[in-house]
């Protein structure tokens, strides 16, 4: 029997967004697709535009650096070189990602305490100075191979953070071994600039950053001791960045720029910067699939020749064409949750929901997206799509089972697109990827609504 219960019809809010909805319709009948089949990212450039000024809204002391790890996307890193944010390079590869934007080095932050000898080479040779540590065999790598290293401790953050990935049992240096490693840096002849952490990725507890300021203020006196001078704070990432996340990114910078006021006033000349990752980039990107097979069970049995009329209602396995081992490593490695939604899904308002599950296309039984959840029946060739899916997905996807991975098309509103013009008028420092006299997001331009898209091969 077919479920007809009020609470198993669809939740056709969820799915309001109509500007990339006709996109993704666009692209699913699309032209310009090599296998029309293929699942695909549509990247909403607008959306890092918005974002960033939200961030200088809330936190306008504070300096963006974005986190290339997160997603190193070209639109994604073009777009950000342009409004002028600095970044958070983790290697060697990332760091060159950056130079080949003709971003200065001064942009750039090395914020991995634990790097590879020739990486940090790299980083000499291209100038870029500013760099993390947390450990005494750091500090000697950094004296052979880059003396002249700005370098910024990275501190553990104090206990009991609330976060969706938490890093301090691999990073950070207790407060109280910190004198130890300021002194050997002394000894070496190294210069320490200033203090960093990272209170945990997806960080949903308002008062963690206001703690670690605090503990970041105490380090800067035992600096002070030491005999350096710091100038500089980085409060590093965390901010949450997804639609759909448990707090706002507001809630956690009220308590933040307080805590900023309150131990580094503006007085005091401190030059304070962030690594923000999710924030820029989760809302961004909408991934949809392509259901390329499906089965029906009846009870413990397949039933693909199962009758809508009989007794037993079917529950529905659908297999897409990307999973665990593609975007959707963030289920295992960001511990994610992710909500299959439908492009236009007033379309189904009516229809009943059956229970489903959703598979990935490899043949390994752990690629699963959702082993339980309610949908309208679908069939092989429809979409599904996934909002929220910008912050570590493609970037840690594999081809694994010769999959290929999801390309991008990019959009970008023309409002978004005039306020960026405006912004770099007024910034200095722009590397000039896109010149202001020809907008690359115009090159297909389509319907009124979503005016304009740059598609680019990742
Ligand atoms: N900085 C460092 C050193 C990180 O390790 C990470 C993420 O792991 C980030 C910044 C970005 O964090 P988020 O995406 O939570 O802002």
């Amino acid at each position: 029997m077919k479920q007809n219960l009020k609470n198993t019809k669809l939740n056709v809010e969820l799915t309001k967004d109509i500007i990339n909805e006709n996109f993704i319709s666009a692209k699913i009948n699309s032209r310009g697709r090599e296998d029309k089949d293929d699942a695909f990212f549509i990247a909403d450039l607008s959306d890092i535009v918005r974002k960033y000024k939200t961030w200088k809204r809330e936190l306008p002391r504070v300096e963006p650096f974005y986190a290339v790890k997160c997603n190193d996307n070209a639109g994604v890193l073009s777009v950000l070189a342009e409004l002028g944010t600095g970044f958070d390079c983790a290697s060697k590869a990332e760091v060159s990602k950056i130079m080949g934007l003709k971003v200065s080095p001064s942009r750039v932050i090395y914020a991995n305490p634990c790097k590879q000898s020739s990486h940090i080479r790299y980083a000499a040779k291209n100038d870029v100075a500013l760099m993390t540590f947390d450990n005494i065999s750091e500090l000697h790598k950094v004296k052979a191979n880059h003396p002249n290293a700005k370098l910024v401790v990275r501190i553990l953050p104090p206990d009991g953070t609330k976060a969706q990935c938490e890093l301090g049992m691999k990073f950070g240096a207790h407060p109280k071994d910190v004198p130890k490693l300021l002194k050997t840096a002394k000894d070496l002849g190294l210069n320490v600039v200033g203090v960093s952490f990272h209170v945990g990725s997806g960080c949903y507890d308002p008062t963690a950053f206001p703690a670690a300021v605090a503990s970041a203020r105490a380090v800067f006196d035992m600096g002070e001791t030491a005999g350096f001078h710091f100038d500089l704070l980085d409060i590093g990432g965390g901010f949450p960045g997804q639609k759909s996340a448990k707090i706002s990114f507001e809630a956690i910078c009220g308590p933040l720029r307080s805590a900023l006021d309150a131990y580094f006033p503006e007085s005091k000349g401190v030059r304070i910067i962030a690594e923000p990752g999710r924030f820029f980039v989760a809302s961004a990107f909408t991934l949809a699939v392509n259901i390329i097979a499906k089965r029906a069970v009846v009870g413990e049995e397949i039933a693909d020749d199962y009758t809508s009329s009989g007794d037993v209602e079917p529950k529905f396995m659908y297999y897409v064409n990307d999973g665990v081992y593609g975007s959707f490593n963030c289920l295992l490695f960001d511990h994610a949750e992710v909500v299959p939604q439908l492009v236009h899904a007033e379309e189904y308002a009516d229809e009943p929901l059956f229970t489903c599950s959703i598979w990935g296309p490899t043949c390994d039984g752990i690629d699963c997206i959702s082993d339980e959840t309610q949908l309208p029946e679908m069939f092989s060739g429809d979409w599904l799509i996934f909002r929220d899916m910008g912050a570590y997905t493609m970037c840690a996807a594999s081809s694994f089972n010769g999959m290929p991975k999801p390309r991008s098309y990019y959009v970008m509103q023309d409002s978004a697109w005039v306020q960026m013009q405006q912004h770099m008028n007024d910034v200095e420092m722009r590397p000039r990827t896109f010149s202001s006299s020809k907008c690359p997001m115009k090159e297909f331009s389509s319907s009124p609504h979503a005016e304009s898209e740059v598609h680019v091969d990742i």
